[in-house]
């Protein structure tokens, strides 16, 4: 008997988890061994982490054992971090080891965007897997327990910088304006003393998002206590805070920075042409050049040709990108090449949390705000976890209480 041609999909993130549950539903494991490499044995949602990061949600919440939710014995899963993609030879170089492919998916996701500024990755927190937002979330707190036992108190400790107002930065100053009173009771601190900034280059915060609900989210958050600058670079971040373009400082002891991402290093390491780290797949999510290389999330760009820009990386594209993928993969190992699907994003909106029983969206041509738009992004939660694991996940990790 001819050997099973061997696919492994580097990632168990939005793309890579899918992927392999949609190779399973179509029993592809009958016909190919599939193997999935994760640097932890749990999936993560990253969409949430701003959550945990703040302390208003247990990261706990966030993940599941990858055992719990694939068929290990239909899939193999290796636990292991990945160094290197050699392409010529078709393997993937591990910490611990290496693996042969017949086919790859590259779902290694992301890392944080920088743009080259001093002092970000020495200095700033960012928002990118369970093991950093514990550390933020430890480190708020202990800014908090140690204010008060010092003789000569330090302001800094309770002053928060986020640098950039984008999607990932208005969602954790929303939970974290909601933690903040808690911790301030639970310290013995007044409110009045601890300041939040919300640091934006643009001239506004989420800048491309409909006007209306960004007045609304920026008026909410002001609310409750937020402070925002607008038009306002950051240039350094230092040890005791960050300096901004116009040669201003603001002391403080946590800079969290969410500033945009860029592809995983790994890709752009393997000699992949990238754009911040991603690259220009092919209709069929093929890296161009490469007829055994499929990349998807946000290791991928795809150009969306009515503005001519590439989509913003997303959940929601890595996770239709994983039907796609699944199904090209099926086509290919069956050799029927000419079925090859090409992949079209269907964008269905975008919701954004603001803390609380708060969040600001649009759904369809719908501009949703406040209790409505909180329970919308619930669902929009729950429905991925429907996706991944059926009734079952939903009711274990989901998030149950919508209204
Ligand atoms: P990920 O889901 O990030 O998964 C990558 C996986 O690869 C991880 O499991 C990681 O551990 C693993 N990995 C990484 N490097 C290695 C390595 N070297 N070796 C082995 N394993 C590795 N998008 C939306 O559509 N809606 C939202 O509401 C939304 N909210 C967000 C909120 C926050 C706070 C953040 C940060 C992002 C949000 N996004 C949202 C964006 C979304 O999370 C990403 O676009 C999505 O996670 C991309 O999926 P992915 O599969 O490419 O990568
Ligand atoms: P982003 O690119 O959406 O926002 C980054 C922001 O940082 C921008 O507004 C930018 O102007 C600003 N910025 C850049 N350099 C700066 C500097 N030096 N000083 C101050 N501000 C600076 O990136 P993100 O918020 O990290 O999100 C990453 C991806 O995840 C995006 O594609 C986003 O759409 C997605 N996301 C989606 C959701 C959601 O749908 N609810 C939530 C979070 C993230």
């Amino acid at each position: 008997m001819d050997k099973k041609p061997k696919i492994v999909i580097l990632g168990a993130g939005y793309g890579g988890m899918m992927t392999a549950t949609r190779l399973l539903k179509a029993n592809v494991h009958q016909d190919a061994e599939i193997t999935l490499v994760n640097k932890h044995n749990y999936h993560y949602q990253t969409t949430w982490l701003h959550e945990p990061a703040a302390g208003t949600l247990h990261h706990d919440k966030t993940r599941m054992r990858i055992e719990n939710v694939l068929d290990l014995n239909k899939i193999d899963f290796v636990k292991d971090a990945v160094k290197e993609i050699k392409t010529e030879d078709k393997k993937v170089i591990l910490e611990g080891g290496e693996l042969d492919y017949d086919y790859l998916v590259i779902g290694l996701g992301s890392e944080p965007e920088t743009f080259g500024i001093p002092g970000v990755k020495e200095h700033a927190y960012s928002i990118r897997s369970v093991n950093s937002v514990r550390q933020i979330r430890e480190h708020i707190e202990y800014m908090f327990a140690s204010y008060n036992n010092e003789v000569e108190k330090h302001e800094d400790k309770l002053t928060f910088v986020v640098a950039g107002a984008g999607f990932t930065g208005i969602e954790f100053v929303g939970e974290l304006s909601e933690r903040i009173p808690e911790l301030c009771e639970e310290y013995d601190i007044a409110r009045d003393k601890v300041k939040i900034y919300s640091v934006e280059a643009a001239p506004t915060a989420l800048p491309g998002f409909d006007e209306e609900l960004v007045e609304y989210a920026m008026n909410l958050l002001e609310s409750r206590g937020v402070e925002f600058l607008i038009e306002t670079p950051i240039k350094e971040v230092k040890e005791d805070g960050v300096l901004l373009n116009d040669g201003s400082e603001i002391k403080s002891r946590t800079v969290v920075w969410t500033t945009g991402v860029r592809g995983s290093s790994v890709v752009e390491n393997s000699g992949f042409e990238t754009m911040r780290g991603r690259v220009k797949v092919e209709k069929d999510l093929r890296a161009p050049g490469y007829d055994d290389v499929f990349i998807i999330g946000d290791c991928a760009l795809i150009i969306n040709e009515e503005i001519n820009r590439p989509y913003p990386p997303t959940a929601q594209i890595a996770i239709q990108q994983s039907y796609t993928c699944a199904n090209n993969l099926k086509s290919l190992i069956q050799g029927k090449e000419e079925h090859l699907e090409t992949f079209k994003p269907e964008i269905k909106g975008t919701v954004a949390s603001l803390g609380g029983k708060e969040a600001i969206g649009i759904v369809g041509e719908r501009k949703l705000y406040g209790g409505s738009a909180s329970a919308m992004k619930k669902i929009i939660d729950n429905r991925y976890l429907y996706l991944l694991g059926g009734m079952p996940l939903v009711l274990k990790k989901g998030k149950l209480n919508i209204f």
